[in-house]
């Protein structure tokens, strides 16, 4: 902006409430530009440069626009026009989305064609208020035994995938897509900063077990520009709020949301904002924070839709104080907690049920599910505990010791899951009853194991409708509990 009467000149009005201005770039530092002569444009706009490439405002001096570039930076050069039509960065949204892959300015990356848009919308939306909310309380069924029994997960609530690398974090929420498949809930994937040989495998998950139809992936591969992966989650989220405002149920999978971050701090250090603790710039709780916000599920006036969101968060170390972990467990409903000793003993999906915690708690589970997984957790950690004191002195327990290490050694064989296999809940409330009677703790580990495989289907031949009954009311009376006894009379007298 060189004066008042040059930024007047740049103004271009197009209609009543319209804006046009022609700015011009004065500089381009790797993905970011510097441009001048757009006096009214605020953070969150969207500007074409004349090369035809997007660009986001995100920030401003006096004289001065500071743009994000989404696409490639070796067409734009210095002098070049910048457009501001007045416009906030929106995207098209809908149903064509599915079983697409596309990068976060919504453009398909799949070789598969043109995506036809059913509607707009901004990226950056403003989170429902809590007037137009609801409590959370519907379960959200992710298939993984150890998750729904001990920790369930709600719909429209924020859990936390958190631990080390590899630690099988992606696997349990790709499970949860999996297990979503035939439930009428839209799956995002939003993946941030990966390789594109982790999306490919991702890919082929979904493929294989047919749950790319019901879910959209939104890739912000590392191979792209920083500006698109920025941008990635909040693309995400929008694509999943058109299907919550048309009241449905959406899970949106952040894979990882601290590359995320490293991004949004390169993006900051280029911008020469002050960086503060760990390096990253001072609003960085606030970009995460205004995404988890998103989250919800609408109250009936609004068309009851919910949308879940499963952020993953990697450490280092099982080291849960750094900022950008810190700031996403307070900003989330729960955690989930992988452990890398866990994982290497072969305790797999590797959640470490002393350490992981969700606020919404058994309120989000069926009530057949909260009858019988009640004590659950507590005699899984006292059996750990004693595990721990044994090791120092195994002879002599007593008898309510070694009860208590055989219902351990069940409870962990039910616990242990294969990946991309998840279970029906009606399945793991079974095994659940079966377990609280006690016919699993004389039963070794293979026995279970075959138990655990067989069981289900052999239920469903021999009494469908108990398993239809206990999914319309999700509760089980005392004639199911009295069939489901009797099944496992006759399943154990066989084998
Ligand atoms: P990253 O840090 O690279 O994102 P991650 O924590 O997301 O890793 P995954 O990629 O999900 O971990 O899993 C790591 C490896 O462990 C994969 O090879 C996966 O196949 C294996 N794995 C994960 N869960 C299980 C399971 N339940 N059973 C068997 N193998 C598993
Ligand atoms: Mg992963």
């Amino acid at each position: 902006m060189s004066s008042d009467s040059q930024d007047k000149k740049n103004l271009i009005f197009s209609s009543a409430f319209e804006v046009r201005e022609v700015g011009i770039v004065t500089s381009v530092q790797k993905f970011i530009v510097i441009a001048q002569g757009m006096p009214s444009c605020v953070s969150g706009q969207m500007v074409e440069f004349s090369s035809g490439v997007k660009g986001l405002v995100i920030g401003f001096t006096k004289k001065e626009v500071q743009i994000l570039i989404l696409g490639s930076a070796s067409e734009i050069r210095t002098g070049d026009e910048v457009h501001n039509k007045g416009r906030f960065l929106s995207l098209g949204v809908g149903k064509s989305f599915l079983g697409r892959v596309i990068n976060s300015l919504c453009e398909p990356q799949d070789g598969k064609g043109a995506i036809e848009p059913e509607d707009f919308y901004p990226v950056f939306r403003v989170a429902p208020g809590v007037m137009d909310r609801v409590p959370v309380d519907k379960t959200l069924e992710t298939g993984t035994f150890s998750i729904d029994a001990t920790i369930p997960i709600a719909k429209g609530q924020r859990q936390l995938l958190i631990g080390d690398r590899l630690t099988g974090k992606t696997t349990v929420a790709l499970d949860a897509v999996i297990n979503q498949k035939g439930k009428n809930v839209t799956c995002i994937y939003c993946c941030i900063g990966k390789t594109y040989s982790n999306l490919i495998k991702i890919l082929d998950v979904l493929k294989t077990k047919q749950a790319l139809d019901y879910t959209i992936v939104v890739s912000g591969v590392a191979s792209t520009t920083p500006g698109e992966q920025y941008l990635a989650p909040y693309t995400a989220c929008m694509l999943g709020e058109h299907f919550m405002h048309n009241g449905g149920d959406v899970l949106v999978i952040f894979d990882d949301l601290t590359r995320h971050a490293w991004i949004y701090r390169q993006i900051c250090l280029l911008l020469e904002r002050a960086p503060g603790r760990e390096a990253y710039p001072g609003d960085i709780f606030y970009i995460h924070s205004q995404l988890m916000e998103r989250a919800g599920y609408l109250r009936p006036e609004l068309g009851s839709g919910s949308m879940t969101f499963l952020p993953i968060v990697e450490i280092q170390q099982g080291d849960v104080t750094g900022y950008i972990s810190t700031n996403v467990i307070s900003m989330t409903d729960g955690q989930l907690y992988f452990s890398t000793p866990l994982f290497n003993k072969g305790f797999r999906p590797a959640v470490d049920l002393g350490l992981s915690v969700s606020r919404i708690g058994s309120k989000a589970q069926w009530p057949a599910m909260r009858a019988f997984s009640r004590n659950l957790r507590l005699d899984y950690l006292q059996y750990n505990e004693l595990v721990a004191m044994t090791q120092l002195r195994a002879t002599g327990l007593s008898k309510e010791a070694e009860a208590c290490l055989k219902r351990g050694e069940a409870i962990t064989q039910l616990l242990i899951q294969d990946k991309s296999k998840p279970a029906a809940m009606e399945e793991e409330i079974m095994q659940l009853y079966a377990l609280s009677l006690g016919i699993l703790d004389n039963l070794s580990t293979s026995e279970i194991r075959k138990f655990k495989d067989e069981f289900f289907s052999k239920v469903k031949d021999w009494e469908p409708e108990l398993v239809t009954q206990l999914r319309a009311t999700k509760e089980i009376n005392d004639p199911a509990i009295e069939k489901l006894r009797k099944c496992l009379q006759r399943y154990f007298q066989k084998a």
